[in-house]
């Protein structure tokens, strides 16, 4: 499961769970599968039948340490892109302590940032470059994530999820 309302899962995933009777069918593509004794078409939405309880600790990966960060440098702001839906700088994760003395990849020790602050910032911590954190690296909460995950619709979805999502296609 991901923070996004949906996740995706292969159409086989999705056609073995409909037998396994464990999900409802939503919405279908028109594409039509075929196997010796039956024909269908493909399922494009799911709906699981039972509400899955979230983990509590959101796992500590690049996705969701951007998604925390607001997809934006810690140090000058700028927001980075997102494939499919926005044009930017490409992010990097930053050690707020470097590497060199001791820091960990952790949620209170990594922060969302543009190559160039990365490339600026080097060996030092924030104090010694001069580049203040915009705000403090925290662990975020499931609801945190799924918070900020609602303004980042992924525009590579099928179109028929939009409607699901309630996402408008940008302008
Ligand atoms: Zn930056």
């Amino acid at each position: 499961m991901s923070y996004f309302p949906l996740s995706i899962v292969s159409w086989k995933e999705a056609i073995k769970a409909l037998f396994l009777d464990r999900v409802n069918l939503v919405a279908e593509y028109q594409e039509l599968i075929h196997s010796p004794s039956i024909s269908m078409r493909i399922p494009s939405v799911v709906a699981l039948k039972e509400y899955v309880v979230p983990q509590k600790n959101p796992p500590f990966n690049r996705f969701n340490l951007y998604l925390r960060d607001g997809f934006s440098c810690q140090y000058c702001g700028e927001e980075g892109r997102i494939a499919g839906f926005r044009e930017g700088a490409a992010l990097t994760l930053d050690h707020v302590t470097p590497k060199s003395r001791g820091g960990h990849l952790t949620w209170l020790n990594t922060v969302a940032a543009c190559s160039s602050c990365n490339l600026k910032k080097a060996d030092k911590t924030p104090q010694e470059a001069g580049m203040p954190l915009r705000r403090k690296p925290f662990v975020p909460s499931q609801y945190n994530l799924k918070r900020i995950a609602k303004d980042y619709p992924i525009k590579s979805l099928h179109e028929t999820w939009l409607t699901f999502l309630g996402i408008e296609e940008d302008s």
